[in-house]
């Protein structure tokens, strides 16, 4: 059975087993939810995303100095990060707008009886002045320690750069750091193979806290969400992959089936960022040296799902306190929400609080949040796909444009089978 069959019937199973107890509604102190739930898959799903977690900053550090000291002029360099930047971008506004063009179809908001919503508190996103400077760190090691990724990503870039042009002291570091990421690749192997375990006792826990009835009044809204969602990844995604690939957009698909899987059940960008990494460059064959700088890059900054949600989550708000918004304050949506979304780190949950800053620029009550938060959790898993994808996506874009993607290795379905057979 491959892997993603067994990382299914783990989802499916723990969504079965999750709803059955949630339909039981056992309260907190039965036997079965306090140890067997609570405890025992609670301990197992956490120790899943720990051990995922766990290897995103050596990974990503180890193996962006091997991709580094591989590109070693500045000029490749310059290059990649800029068309990276440059599709995260049109991925992201392409995305916003799409959820306001439907959203303003569907009217997922208008005629919903009014209720004062709960006051939220609203946290204050950073300034874009801090965002840049954070991107630059005073000390390695604390930015490893704090796994900054943006931080971490200069500074191997850098370290790379310096290996590069080392000579033969540069030479043997490369090949040390070139071992060790084999080595570390090897874990993620390891860790990959447990995931059936890992998702089945995620799912529990999550479907045994959540129900489906929280969607009752909010099915328009959780809907074009999830609609939009899956335009984007089987409409968007698929044509612009082939129009600026030439390469088969299925097969793509096809190959990033495990770290989109990984993405919905951990809801998390970053800890599926191992499994992404793996994926991309072993089964569709993008070139370490592009896959190491664009797919940590976009799991930090390019989220496409979350900007889905937060266009939709605007209008949704907007009709529901019947507030109009005119044409500027749409194109404010689609820019700060293209902002938002590249400030929001790849953590569950965190495009929500970002949405805060979409709701303030166009002058929309924050409380709004508190109508949608109920179905958020749902949501956070689903938009993790497509933020997932997305990454990868522009990862082998730009690999293909450079000349850096194995189109044999592209082509054979077996390629980086351990990943998935
Ligand atoms: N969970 C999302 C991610 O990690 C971010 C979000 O939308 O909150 O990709």
């Amino acid at each position: 059975m491959s892997l993603t069959t067994r990382i299914l019937i783990g989802m499916m199973a723990g969504f079965l087993l999750g709803s059955v107890l949630h339909g039981l509604d056992l309260p907190d102190t039965h036997p079965i939810r306090a140890v067997f739930v609570d405890g025992f898959l609670d301990v197992g799903g956490k120790i899943f995303i720990a051990s995922l977690k766990l290897l995103v900053v050596p990974l990503v550090f180890v193996s962006l100095v091997c991709g580094a000291s591989n590109l070693s002029d500045g000029a490749a360099m310059g290059r990649v990060g800029g068309k990276a930047l440059g599709l995260f971008l049109l991925t992201t506004a392409i995305a916003i707008s799409l959820a306001l063009l439907v959203s303003l179809t569907i009217k997922p908001g208008e005629g919903m009886s009014q209720e004062a919503p709960q006051s939220f508190e609203a946290t204050e996103p950073p300034a874009f002045k801090d965002v840049v400077l954070d991107m630059f760190p005073t000390n390695p090691v604390a930015a490893m320690a704090n796994g900054e990724m943006l931080q971490i990503i200069v500074f191997a870039l850098l370290f790379g750069y310096a290996v590069a042009k080392s000579g033969a002291p540069g030479a043997r570091i490369k090949a040390f750091f070139e071992d060790l990421n084999d080595v570390i690749m090897r874990l993620v192997v390891a860790l990959i193979a447990l995931a059936p375990y890992g998702v089945f006792c995620l799912m529990t826990t999550i479907f045994t806290a959540l129900g489906w009835s929280e969607i009752g009044a909010l099915a328009a809204y959780f809907f074009t969400v999830a609609g939009v969602l899956v335009l984007q990844l089987v409409v968007v995604y698929p044509l612009m992959f082939a129009a600026l690939t030439r390469l088969s957009p299925m097969i793509f698909l096809r190959k990033m089936r495990a770290p989109m899987l990984f993405g919905f059940s951990t809801s998390s960008s970053s800890a599926t960022l191992p499994v992404t990494l793996e994926t991309v460059e072993q089964r569709i064959g993008v070139r370490n040296e592009v896959a190491s700088f664009v797919v940590p890059l976009g799991a930090t900054i390019n989220m496409n799902g979350t900007a889905i949600m937060q266009g939709v989550a605007t209008v949704f708000i907007a009709q529901y306190f019947n507030i109009a918004l005119d044409l500027t304050d749409y194109v404010m949506v689609i820019v700060t929400a293209t902002m938002a979304a590249i400030g929001t780190a790849g953590v569950p949950g965190v495009g929500l609080i970002m949405l805060t800053m979409v709701l303030q620029q166009v002058g929309l009550p924050v409380e709004g949040i508190m109508l949608i938060i109920g179905v958020d959790r749902l949501l956070d898993m689903a938009r993790t796909i497509v933020n997932v994808a997305g990454d990868a996506m522009v990862a082998t874009i730009v690999a293909r444009s450079e000349n850096k993607l194995d189109l044999e290795r592209f082509a054979d379905m077996n390629a980086g089978a351990e990943l998935d057979n």
